[in-house]
């Protein structure tokens, strides 16, 4: 429930109505838009006398939140969450579209130096890689582990480039806190709601991957999960999804991403590598997300795709994400729809 105060409502007549939510035990937020102030009343649990609350002075109406999230919704936060990423890089709202690349893994430091440095001169804001990954058989590379922090840190640093890396289990988060920039929940994460909790009491940055068979709702609440226990700093992250289709490794719902944009105040990236799992396609879907109100990209990017250790069928090489660049330069020009 949203109590929607006058233009030119006073601190003291916010304040007699927090404390009178309060007294009748109900956790309230004050929330200070451009358009308007709010005090927003979290969880349904009780019941709000709503002529008592709107005999207050200062109170011009109340508001029922219909949808079961509320943090991450419009209705609750109309103006855009801008995320900081570290290095200046920032998310979100009419900000200039951020673009994320690097390797699927972290396979040693040469090849992540010569691709960080590639996409520093090709103008990629953030570097990923993964260190833990998530891997479908047993028998799949697995992901250096906490080397592959250190070689990120380390070149991050020299590049001046925000770090993304997943993180895989709970017990990775406190190096994950050291040495990331932004945290990665993946696909396979997104409703390991232990982990959304923990990342929510963290003070980094949280990129949330839709999980693959996730609908909008239900990934809006995972999200949701992380606000709720106090970190607002969440990325949104298409990926793809399953579906009848088999001719591509997912289908890239760009539906969310129109939808999203007008549910969630959230930053949201498509990942168009994941989302068809083929290189030649990535392009055009990623000028796609791009047109459909993306304020950012995640891209698979490796010096030599053939001999990736994992993900190579869908990583673009060194020369295909400086194409890539060079043709959406004008589009990261003009801000993102909302
Ligand atoms: C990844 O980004 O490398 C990854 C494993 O992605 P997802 O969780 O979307 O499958
Ligand atoms: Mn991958």
């Amino acid at each position: 429930m949203l109590i929607v105060m006058k233009h030119d409502a006073t601190e003291e007549q916010m304040g007699k109505v927090l404390a009178h939510l309060k007294t009748r035990g109900f956790q309230a937020e004050k929330l200070i838009g451009s358009e308007r102030t709010a005090i927003g009343i979290m969880g349904n649990r009780g019941f709000v006398d709503l002529d008592e609350v709107t005999r207050f002075e200062g109170v011009r109406e109340i508001l029922h939140v219909s949808k079961p999230y509320k943090l991450v919704s419009r209705e609750w936060r109309p103006d855009p969450t801008i995320v900081d990423m570290g290095f200046g890089v920032k998310i979100g709202g009419d900000l200039p579209r951020v673009v994320i690349g690097g390797p699927c893994c972290v396979e040693n430091e040469e090849m992540l130096i010569e691709t960080a440095r590639e996409l520093k001169k090709v103008g990629v804001h953030a570097l990923r890689g993964g260190a833990f990954k998530p891997r479908t058989s047993p028998y799949s590379f697995q992901g250096l582990g906490v080397p592959a922090l250190h070689m990120l840190r380390k070149v991050g640093d020299e590049y001046q480039m925000p770090i993304v890396t997943e993180l895989l289990h709970i017990h990775q988060l406190d190096a994950l806190n050291q040495y990331a920039d932004v945290i990665q929940i993946g696909a396979r994460n997104m409703q390991n709601f232990e982990m959304l909790v923990e990342v929510g009491k963290s003070k980094k940055p949280v990129l949330l991957k839709r999980g693959m068979s996730a609908t909008v709702e239900e990934f809006l609440l995972a999200a949701e999960y992380i606000l709720s226990n106090g970190n607002s700093k969440v990325i949104l992250c298409e990926r793809g999804i399953r579906t009848f289709e088999t001719s591509t490794r997912n289908t890239l719902d760009l539906n969310s991403v129109a939808l999203m944009n007008d549910l969630s105040h959230l930053p949201i990236l498509v990942d168009p590598s994941h989302g068809t799992g083929v290189a030649r396609l990535v392009a055009r879907l990623a000028k796609g997300s791009l047109a459909v109100g993306a304020h950012g990209l995640m891209i698979e990017v490796h010096p030599n795709p053939s001999k990736a250790f994992s993900d190579g069928a869908q990583s673009l090489d060194l020369s295909q994400i400086r194409q890539l660049m060079s043709e959406m330069k004008t589009q990261f020009q003009t801000p993102s729809s909302k």
